[in-house]
């Protein structure tokens, strides 16, 4: 009998893993990184429920780290057979492995040495040596449309507009002549956004289960047209001679803001003030947003082929090295900061945050989720202060949340996306979102569709 084990993100939005046992066969979908709180942190650091030796085939829906971070400790422990995903999201899941192994690197190396860290001897997870291995085995398979792993394993790819390569899967299985689905949504984006195409839903004709992500599983998004609450936002900043960080991961988020900056501009309804992106990264990721176009959705198309940069503003400025990074230390005329990470969970924004935070003149805008754990929930949450290498810097500035630029779906949204769905899955599980949320969701699947479906439990396997 086929069966499912959640091995991550099942009451929880990161650490992404679903094993798929059939037929003889182990299939992983994802290898994601926790990130968060302190326990989920710590299962990072522990083993695979099983040896991942005996893993047969591993496909990707999308680059983001909680989806893939953990495969440079899955191919150290013993993978070693191929890795599918689509050219997009090997583009950008190299560009964010190398730099999360470097990062890691990085990080404990300053923790070491200014004693910053609550262990006494702080350690990285991986680093850049073990990022290669992973590169290697990289395959890729078609963006959209059907695709043999093996003869046990066919999948079928669906854009699902959440960042440049994202993908929901069908998997039919086939067991002794008996064929079995399962759809993963992967990731679900937002409709009608800038740049990406809209999610679509999988169309399969018979589904047995169907994982369904349930990060906003209990909100919807602020309303209000996000070109105008930015408008109003910078022009107040503005004003009053502030600056703007905006912490923003490099794929996806930062694209969205540089798209609705230019556009700005070029209406005349922000000043043009310098706009830093402190991420090398940043730059890399514009360029392959760019360069697939497959993604792009018809307002962008027609941007680009009236000429000009889309994602490019007028006083741009790219911040290479760390002493470029360092150096927006100095300026004390209004401008916009964007720096990774998008949580707030490390990177160079730390240090923009360590210099701004306190002077009520400047802002700070979280434009995506902000997982339970991270500084960013914190600032969300009204913190007073934050604590930045060892240091408790007080929170002046005014914090602006604009969920517009959230890169999932609302719940209305996810349930537009079931609605989708051709035939009523056999059973649903909720996974990739906290546990209110996920239960929100499977309530109103319940009420709406009368649909089977419980929300995934760490750990647990399901038969399929
Ligand atoms: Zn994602």
């Amino acid at each position: 009998m086929a069966k499912l084990t959640f091995l991550g993100a099942a009451g929880c939005v990161t650490g992404s893993k679903y094993l798929v046992e059939a037929a003889g066969k182990k299939l992983l979908v994802d290898c994601g990184l926790f990130q968060g709180t302190d326990d989920l942190k710590q299962r990072n650091w522990s083993p695979l429920p099983i040896d991942p030796s005996t893993i047969d085939y591993l496909v990707l829906t999308h680059a983001h780290l909680d989806h893939t971070g953990w495969l440079p400790v899955l191919v150290r422990d013993g993978y070693k057979k191929t890795i599918f995903a689509n050219p997009a999201t090997i583009d950008l899941t190299t560009l964010l492995l190398k730099d999360s192994g470097h990062l890691q690197e990085e990080e404990t190396a300053d923790a070491q040495k200014h004693k910053w860290s609550k262990h006494a001897n702080p350690q990285s997870l991986y680093t850049s040596e073990d990022v290669d291995p992973v590169l290697r085995l990289l395959k890729p398979m078609p963006r959209t449309g059907g695709f043999d792993i093996s003869s046990e394993f066919h999948v079928e790819s669906y854009d699902a507009g959440h960042i440049l390569g994202s993908s929901s899967l069908e998997l039919t299985i086939t067991e002794n002549g008996k064929k079995s689905v399962v759809v993963f949504s992967g990731d679900i984006g937002r409709y009608d956004q800038p740049i990406l195409n809209d999610p679509v839903t999988p169309a399969t004709r018979q589904i047995d289960l169907a994982l369904c992500e349930s990060t906003y599983g209990d909100r919807e998004h602020e309303a209000g047209d996000p070109m105008q609450v930015l408008a109003d936002v910078i022009n107040r900043v503005v004003r009053r001679g502030g600056s703007i960080v905006i912490p923003a991961f490099a794929i996806g988020r930062t694209q969205s803001f540089m798209y609705y900056l230019r556009q700005l501009e070029n209406l005349q309804r922000i000043p043009k003030i310098p706009v830093y992106v402190d991420s090398p990264m940043a730059l890399s990721a514009t360029d392959l947003y760019l360069k697939y176009k497959d993604d792009h959705d018809t307002q962008f198309a027609r941007d680009e082929s009236n000429g000009g940069d889309p994602l490019s503003v007028h006083e741009f400025h790219l911040a290479r090295s760390v002493e470029d990074s360092k150096q927006i230390n100095n300026v004390k005329t209004p401008c916009i900061i964007v720096s990774a990470s998008g949580m707030v969970t490390g990177g160079r924004v730390l240090h923009h945050l360590a210099n701004r935070l306190g002077d009520a003149r400047n802002c700070v805008i979280l434009g995506g989720f902000q997982a339970e754990g991270t500084r960013g929930r914190a600032v969300q949450e009204g913190a007073k202060t934050l604590n930045l290498f060892g240091q408790v810097v007080p929170v002046h500035a005014e914090i602006v949340e604009m969920g517009q630029f959230s890169a999932h779906a609302g719940k209305s949204e996810l349930l537009r996306w079931l609605t989708g769905l051709q035939v009523p899955p056999k059973q649903v599980y909720l996974t990739h979102g906290e546990p209110a949320a996920a239960q929100s969701l499977q309530q109103a699947i319940v009420e709406k569709f009368r649909w089977k479906a419980a929300v995934a439990r760490y750990l647990d396997s399901v038969e399929i």
